[in-house]
């Protein structure tokens, strides 16, 4: 199936990177740099193994696996934190075009944010934190595509270069969305066969499926009802999904901009529960 870019038509008077704001991946109010925040503190990995579900506030410590049976021992697993805390000090920098492997698009954008400030880049980061510890705790390498939340960039067409030569076996792009305010849920974005990629669409398929799945069972978010197609799109014009060549999708975790998700995504909680379902998408995928 063909994928279409949504276009959403923001004001200019809150989008200081107009053509960023266009093309983003995420919509919604953009993020300035007055609404930025530091970093989070991020759980250890017991923490994130151990709060995945509902009613475990205070579970007793479960023993680490040895490392003979760590379950991705010797696994490389990629992952991008969408966006960056401070795109939106340097849009000369964010707005210059890249090739996405089917057209042009701009290196990077703001993303979006809650009414209330929590920015999507935050969100996108703490996820990625609690996926990482997640993942290391389960033996696996793991490689980033940003390291903190403090910086601009890297540009999009980058960070799937930064995964492509990671030797990852399958990696995630962290994203939540600015949808219209009624609309809740996720989505998951997959990419459509455009040559670079072209190896990787049956099995990011596969992992999509997973992904879908495992949010479903764990997270308490529900498919979206405003974009998609039970949770599942498709799409061809982010640099990310046109040029990876490592078994990939985009998750969209929920809408910033709707009050319901919001409450969640800025929910240390549910980040981790997040995290904790997105390996259990990964574990499924790598051991079917
Ligand atoms: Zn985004």
């Amino acid at each position: 199936m063909t994928g279409t870019g949504r276009v959403r038509l923001l004001p200019a008077a809150v989008c200081p990177a107009v053509l960023a704001c266009l093309l983003a991946a995420c919509g919604g109010q953009p993020v300035t740099s007055q609404t930025r925040s530091a970093g989070d503190a991020v759980a250890s990995p017991a923490a994130v193994r151990t709060s995945a579900g509902p009613g475990t506030a205070s579970p007793a410590p479960s023993p680490q696996p040895t490392a003979a049976a760590k379950p991705l021992a010797g696994i490389t697993v990629g992952i991008d934190p969408g966006h960056n805390g401070l795109n939106g000090t340097d849009p000369s920098f964010i707005n210059h075009i890249i090739w996405n492997g089917r057209e042009n698009e701009t290196c990077d954008t703001t993303g979006t944010q809650t009414a209330a400030g929590y920015t999507e880049a935050r969100y996108n980061f703490n996820v990625a934190r609690y996926l990482l510890a997640a993942l290391r705790a389960d033996g696996a390498h793991v490689v980033m595509t940003r390291q903190d939340n403090h910086g601009v960039g890297p540009c999009v067409d980058r960070r799937a270069q930064i995964l492509n030569h990671s030797g990852a076996r399958v990696a995630i792009d962290i994203h939540a969305d600015g949808g219209p305010t009624w609309g809740r849920g996720f989505t998951v974005l997959e990419p459509v066969a455009d040559g670079p990629n072209d190896q990787v669409i049956r099995s990011s398929e596969r992992f999509g499926a997973d992904v879908r799945a495992a949010l479903l069972a764990h997270t308490g978010m529900p498919e979206s009802d405003y974009y998609g197609s039970h949770g599942i799109e498709f799409r061809n014009d982010l640099a990310g999904l046109n040029l990876t060549t490592v078994p990939k999708v985009l998750i969209e975790s929920g809408n910033m901009v709707n009050a319901t998700d919001a409450a969640l995504l800025t929910s240390p909680r549910f980040q981790r529960r997040f995290a904790a379902a997105l390996l259990t998408a990964i574990l499924r995928f790598l051991h079917k």
